[in-house]
């Protein structure tokens, strides 16, 4: 019997660790100050010179696997809290230390940056959008499943309120979120039917919403759960294909409507299939809550790059890069930040003086800023909401 070797095409974390996850030309770099003997000391500082589709924020995620990455190193990395924002052109994160030390993570250390970060700004931007409606992160089968828990992650600290996958729930210390598929109508061949077993054969604290797009009408699916699950439906969901969706809105409208003039006033409206920014704004005013798949788990991610700002000591830096350690400042006020070089005082802002964001992560190999629990990281990221304005507000 013929058979695959298992999770060829993943990297284990022993392997990441080791530094295999590197472009050919950073191993090169290695070798090259290995021979030569110029290993001079390296300041190097995260930043991104863009931000996707003009975005004026974003959220810095993947910061605790970056620690693990750089964990027993020879090197110091310091970087921004998880889950803080910054700006496009802002320093995140630095590394001090060799550069034949560090060149062969760069490759690692960006990919676990610019994909978490993404996500998870992605994640904020609809949470902001929806304004206080829940959104669940339902994107994992859209990616690997293998990060499937990293993309998770990302989404639930950015401001989802919960994550579909139930190894990735355990994993936030979070109860998953999950509705009934279009496969169990299926099976039953008919929607009062598998509503019916769904009541019958669920533990009570499973919240009952109800999915009402399979076979019939919403407005018809709506009434039919309604009548079936009677007070303790919680939601209908509708998932409405693309192919019949027309004015997704004034469905949505319509089922609102007849539920109210039936008495089921109790019973929200979850929205599902293909929500991004636009959906949202548009159906914020009927929908009650929204799960979102791949505007969230495939999120553009954010172009860092990790540049050399100084060589043992002396500014330097290629071109369209500034030199020299830079520090960032951030108003605990009103989050205004500014970047001034590293060693400056603390410029002042509302009246008092900023505070710094880059503290250190990892020393003489230890990890030194331990990761705050993932719902510690998303309130700081629903703190922070507020003041970070999207291009839509104007
Ligand atoms: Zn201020």
């Amino acid at each position: 019997m013929n058979s695959l070797p298992n999770n060829r095409w993943i990297l284990t974390q022993d392997q990441i660790k080791s530094g295999q996850a590197t472009d050919i030309y950073l191993e090169r770099i290695s070798g090259i100050l290995a021979s030569s003997g110029v290993d001079p000391l390296i300041r190097a500082e995260v930043r991104a010179g863009q931000l996707p589709e003009g975005w004026d924020w974003a959220i810095l995620a993947g910061v605790e696997e970056v620690a693990d990455l750089f964990q027993g190193l020879d090197v110091e990395v310091s970087s921004i809290q998880e889950g803080t924002s910054f700006h496009r052109n802002e320093p995140v994160l630095a590394i001090d230390g060799h550069f034949s030390k560090f060149a062969v993570y760069e490759t690692a250390l960006l990919g676990l940056l610019c994909q978490a970060s993404g996500i998870a700004t992605k994640s904020a931007r609809i949470r902001k959008l929806a304004q206080g409606r829940p959104v669940f992160s339902f994107g994992a089968r859209r990616m690997h499943p293998a990060i499937s828990p990293m993309i998770d992650r990302a989404a639930f600290i950015g401001g989802c309120e919960g994550v579909a996958m139930a190894t990735s729930a355990a994993l936030l210390e979070e109860e998953p979120v999950g509705t009934m598929s279009h496969s169990l109508v299926m099976c039953f061949g008919d929607e009062r039917a598998a509503f019916r077993a769904f009541d019958e054969h669920m533990d009570r604290e499973v919240p009952r919403i109800a999915l009402v797009d399979t076979l019939s009408d919403e407005k018809f699916g709506a009434l039919a759960a309604a009548e079936v699950f009677a007070e303790k439906l919680e939601a209908v969901r509708l998932d409405t294909p693309g192919s019949r969706r027309g004015d997704f809105k004034e469905i949505c409208k319509e089922v609102r409507w007849e539920l109210d003039l039936r008495g089921y006033g109790h019973v929200r409206i979850m929205a599902t299939g293909g929500i991004d920014e636009a959906e949202i704004i548009s159906l914020n005013p009927v929908v009650d809550s929204y799960g979102v798949g791949t505007a969230i788990s495939n999120a553009p991610v954010i172009d860092f790059s990790l540049d050399i700002v100084s060589v043992d000591g002396e500014p330097a830096a290629k071109r369209g890069k500034q030199s020299g350690g830079k520090t960032l400042w951030r108003c605990a006020n009103d989050l205004h930040s500014d970047v001034t070089p590293r060693g400056s005082s603390p410029p002042k802002h509302c009246g008092k003086p900023m505070e710094e964001q880059i503290k250190p992560l990892v020393k003489d190999g230890n990890i030194v800023q331990m990761p705050d629990r993932p719902r510690v990281i998303r309130d700081r990221v629903l703190k922070q909401i507020d003041y970070l304005m999207l291009e839509s507000d104007g």
